[in-house]
């Protein structure tokens, strides 16, 4: 479905993303793990169209998306999900929703069927769908689940999920996890999962990715990964999780 070829973006002369390339098939979950900094959300943003690759390819569908501007991606089925939430905090949460359901298809909806298709979406990351409930008060699962939300209502073929367990706790991340599986299962999206600590994903991801400063450094099925020498070498000493994570694989 989606294949980046060569893909590297520079900011000035520093390269936060060097050659990577990966392919997603129709139905997959593909997991984008690596350390802070290695440059999974720049990864993401070039696919998303928030910025022009420096070189390299993006394809989606047989067609070359590298240039095409954020809105004009999404049209064509992909969206994304944010790091950071940035939900409109004065509306509800219904309209947060309805907004990416309006305005996320190439032609808007009819309005009913946008609040319809925002409720759906709702239900299905289990967020009240009544028209009175607010964002605030929402911690930081809730947070993650308007963003998944959000990038749902659009119908999208391709979901990119940047760090949804970013800020939960052990249960939170298992749920988060779940969730997104149930989100392949139940709408067919295939997903590209960003997160720098391999925990919950690994138990839920086909297969992974790992990049290090903006490099592809292993590839394969989570078992694979993170057994490799070098997976184990870039995340000992920077994140004690994942250290526990590779521990943990390794024991399966
Ligand atoms: P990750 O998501 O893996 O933590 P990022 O893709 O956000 O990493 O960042 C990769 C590297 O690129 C980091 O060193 C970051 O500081 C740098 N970077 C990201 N965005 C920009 C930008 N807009 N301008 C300059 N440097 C950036
Ligand atoms: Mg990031």
């Amino acid at each position: 479905m989606l294949e980046v070829s060569g893909l590297t973006k520079r900011f000035g002369g520093f390269a936060a993303v060097s050659n990577v390339s990966f392919r997603l098939a129709e139905g997959e979950i593909l997991g984008l793990i690596g350390p802070n900094g290695s440059g999974k959300s720049t990864t993401f943003n070039v696919v998303a169209g928030l910025y022009a690759p420096t070189s390299g390819s993006v394809r989606f569908l047989g067609e070359e998306i590298g240039a095409l501007p954020p809105a004009a991606v999404c049209h064509r089925g992909i969206a994304r999900t944010f790091q950071i939430p940035r939900p409109f905090r004065r509306l509800s949460l219904l309209e947060n929703v309805a907004l990416a359901a309006f305005y996320g298809r190439g032609e808007h909806p009819p309005r009913a069927k946008a609040w319809e298709m925002a409720k759906d979406a709702l239900a299905l990351v289990k967020l009240p769908t009544h028209p009175a409930a607010r964002v605030d008060g929402l911690g930081a699962a809730g947070l993650k689940k308007l963003e998944l939300a959000r990038a749902l209502a659009t119908q999208p073929k391709v979901l990119l999920a940047d760090e949804s367990l970013g800020g939960l706790d052990e249960q939170e991340m298992e749920q988060a996890a779940d969730m997104l599986a149930m989100i392949r299962r139940e709408r067919g999206v295939s997903v590209v999962w960003v997160e720098h600590i391999m925990g919950a994903l690994m138990r839920v991801v086909d297969r992974c990715i790992v990049l290090d400063h903006g490099e592809v450094i292993a590839a394969g099925k989570p078992q694979d990964v993170a057994r490799d020498p070098r997976v184990i070498e870039v995340y000992l000493g920077t994140d004690a999780s994942a250290v526990q994570a590779v521990t943990d694989a390794r024991v399966a």
